[in-house]
């Protein structure tokens, strides 16, 4: 695996696809800049190296130019965050972005503005990655958000650089810690997956079923399969047409010898709202009218063992409707014996939309191995995927 720690950039013009597709709130100003601090690492060792950098990035969804998606929008953040003053382009090719990239100096940082101002770009096509090559000397691909894409810039492109192109330091810690679970992770390996429904992680949970010793499932999920095993779930979030699947997840997890650990009781609510009226109960005998919004305090405890005994720790989705303040009381205790147990010395990763959220709000960011940056990348990569973004440096 080709990192940027293998290259000597002395000289050279860096071509970065990074992802800073960062919230921006109306007036422009970036509400979460973690995207551009995480990309900080590859871009200080390239400068520090004697190289420059180009750094290339799509944001939102524009439909063609649409000023309010202009990368324009975060020149002074990445600037103050490099602690450079970065150059832009008003383009990401063609003339504008050609003669930007070779008036650049060693030392020198340039952004070039969206890349899906061009349909090229999500199309992959050929031609238009061809025109993003010609701007640099070395590919960098330091985007694990968009790596599960075969876009122009996260993937064809890289066939313009046979020789010349490598991980950024973001991706390749993404990729890294990625192993350590599904390859490498010392047992007894843990995968705790929550979140609403098992019908978005069915391949997830079959895939995983190889890599793991214990499984958790939690949250909106557990509920279509305590109805399975024939519990009452009252109104909480089930799938019924999935009852048949999660006996036959059940079933394969046996024959694969993995202990499958779901909550045995709940804080039920008597309606979707922090204002509901609540009760604990067991979680296969919910009354009608009532719903399970968080594990009860039996099942915390119970994860909290499996926990503990764990050296490997993957964890995706929350274990109740954590952005209530009165059913965040689960995800908040698994946090904490995730932390204790990597504090103890187990490899914790945490990844994938909502859970990263989670880990963030109640400040868990620093307490567990690693936070994965890549929702959808990670989700694939746990489905067993290979990411055509990390496949094109590889080749
Ligand atoms: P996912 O994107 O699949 O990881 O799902 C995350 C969402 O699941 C969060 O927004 C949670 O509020 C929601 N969730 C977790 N537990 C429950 C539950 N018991 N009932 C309804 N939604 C839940």
């Amino acid at each position: 695996m080709k990192t940027i720690q293998d290259i000597n950039f002395e000289g050279k013009k860096a071509l970065i696809r990074v992802d800073f597709n960062v919230p921006l709130d109306e007036n422009f100003n970036i509400t979460d800049a973690t995207r551009i601090e995480a990309a900080k690492p590859t871009i200080i060792k390239i400068l520090e190296d004697g190289g420059s950098v180009i750094l290339m990035s799509h944001l939102g969804r524009p439909k063609g130019v649409e000023e309010k998606y202009s990368l324009k929008h975060i020149i002074g953040k990445v600037s103050e965050i490099i602690g450079v003053e970065v150059k832009f382009a008003t383009d990401c090719v063609g003339e504008i972005a050609e003669k930007a990239a070779s008036d650049l100096k060693m030392g020198e940082v340039l952004l070039l503005e969206n890349l899906r101002y061009y349909a090229e770009e999500t199309k992959g096509d050929i031609e238009f990655s061809e025109q993003l090559s010609k701007l640099g000397d070395v590919y960098v691909n330091d985007a694990f958000g968009t790596a599960h894409r075969a876009h122009a810039s996260t993937t064809i492109v890289a066939q313009f650089f046979p020789e010349n192109k490598c991980f950024g330091s973001l991706l390749a810690q993404e990729i890294v810690s990625l192993k350590k679970i599904l390859e490498e992770g010392e047992k007894p390996v843990l995968a705790i997956l929550g979140g609403a429904k098992v019908s978005s992680k069915i391949t997830v949970i079959e895939n995983i079923l190889d890599k793991v010793n214990h499984l958790i499932i939690g949250g909106g999920m557990s509920f279509t399969f305590v109805k399975a095993l024939g519990g009452t779930v009252g109104n909480s979030i089930c799938e019924d047409d999935k009852l048949d699947l999660a006996l036959e997840i059940l079933n394969q997890a046996k024959e694969k010898g993995v202990q499958v650990h779901i909550p045995v009781d709940v804080i039920a609510a008597d309606d979707f709202s922090n204002e509901a009226n609540t009760q604990i109960c067991d979680i296969n005998n919910i009354p009608d009218g009532w719903q399970g919004l968080d594990a009860g305090p039996k099942s915390r405890e119970l994860f909290n063992q499996v926990v503990l005994k764990s050296k490997t720790i993957l964890w995706n989705g929350p274990l109740g409707v954590f952005e209530m303040e009165n059913f965040a009381g689960g995800t908040i205790a698994l946090g904490n014996s995730i932390s204790e147990a990597t504090k103890n010395g187990t490899f914790s990763l945490v990844g994938g939309g909502d859970s990263v959220a989670a880990v963030k709000q109640f400040g868990f960011e620093n307490k567990v191995s690693y936070v994965s940056t890549g929702g959808g990348a990670m989700l694939e990569s746990l489905e067993g995927k290979t990411l055509p973004g990390i496949e094109a440096i590889l080749k």
